[in-house]
């Protein structure tokens, strides 16, 4: 069977392009390796509906809701090729399996390089965290940390202090300009230049930051912005065209989520800057609608 489109990712973009596709009664392969991004948190916030649920409940709910539509398919596995045939794509699975699909929405999402600090890959999720909308309030405006791995922690730096008083560590990789110092105080913003070098506290939970100097400074939350790359090389293989986002590169995407490929649509933190489970799921939704056009409009509709 060729499927009308195959959804690579089964996350909160893939799963909300697979549900608007199998409203519209479509044939959608939708192929889950199961690795989301925020596996690592006990609970996922700022979702609509779902504030405060641990994310495999989220998406377990969603996997729930959409096995009640026939034309689709739910495959567990990894892809790990993909190339344009005259059927649309042929994708081959990690178990031999071939597919084929007449359009194909990349929703991979990104994986993390966290800094390599002791006791920091531990804390990921819990008490070190990428994003304070998402895990800022529970820390209930306790002394923060902002860890820079350059001037873009300027960004972090003045947003944080809504949500506890902050100090801003450098770690070497910028100085503050006498204008990004006065912005620092205006938000009442600490800053310490001697790099943290070790997180203390017994883990998950987190006590304090050491320093190379050998103090230690009391905080319960770290924030960075981690180098990130992408999950999956589907994109690179099909030739989508990439542009580098704040923390790495993302899939180029017009208004309609399509990539520079045609009938390949990319949607997620695989081809957006701000990750956020919100907006992951309205990119899926949009992937679907310009998906499904082009398979009414396009050549081969
Ligand atoms: C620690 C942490 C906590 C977070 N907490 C929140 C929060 O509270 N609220 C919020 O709004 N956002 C939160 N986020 C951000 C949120 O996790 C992401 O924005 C969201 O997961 C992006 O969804 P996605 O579907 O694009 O990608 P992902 O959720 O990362 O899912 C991608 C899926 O694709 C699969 N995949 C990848 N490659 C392949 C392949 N080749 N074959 C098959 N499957 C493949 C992966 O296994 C995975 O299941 C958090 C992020 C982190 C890192």
């Amino acid at each position: 069977m060729v499927f009308d489109v195959i959804i690579v990712g089964g996350s909160f973009a893939g799963q909300a392009a697979a549900l608007q596709l199998a409203r519209a009664r479509r044939r959608v392969l939708l192929v889950d390796a199961e690795r989301p991004r925020n596996r690592f948190a006990r609970s996922s916030h700022g979702f609509l509906g779902q504030d405060g649920q641990p994310p495999a409940a989220i998406i377990a709910t969603a996997v729930r809701q959409l096995a009640a539509y026939p034309t689709v398919t739910r495959l567990a596995g990894e892809a790990v090729a993909a190339f344009a045939d005259e059927q649309g794509f042929r994708v081959s699975f990690a178990d031999g399996r071939q597919e084929s699909g007449r359009r194909l929405i990349l929703a991979t999402g990104v994986r993390d390089k966290l800094p390599e600090l002791p006791g920091l890959a531990p804390r990921w999720g819990i008490s070190v965290l990428h994003c304070p909308y998402c895990h800022g309030y529970e820390l209930d405006q306790r002394p923060l940390g902002v860890l820079a791995s350059g001037e873009s922690a300027m960004h972090q730096a003045l947003l944080v202090p809504d949500w506890g008083p902050t100090t801003l560590f450098t770690q070497g990789t910028f100085t503050p300009t006498p204008e990004q110092r006065a912005a620092l105080q205006s938000r009442d913003v600490a800053v310490e230049h001697t790099p943290v070098v070790e997180l203390l506290g017994a883990g998950p939970a987190l006590d304090a930051v050491r320093l190379s100097d050998g103090r230690s400074i009391p905080i319960s939350g770290l924030f960075l912005a981690p180098r990130t790359v992408a999950a999956s090389d589907l994109a690179e293989q099909l030739g989508c065209a990439f542009k580098d986002g704040p923390t790495g590169p993302l899939i180029e995407v017009d208004a309609m989520q399509a990539t520079s490929v045609a009938g390949v649509f990319a949607a997620g933190d695989a081809a957006s800057p701000m990750a956020n489970a919100s907006l992951a799921a309205a990119a899926g939704v949009m992937a679907a609608v310009g998906s499904h056009r082009s398979l009414i409009h396009g050549d081969d509709g």
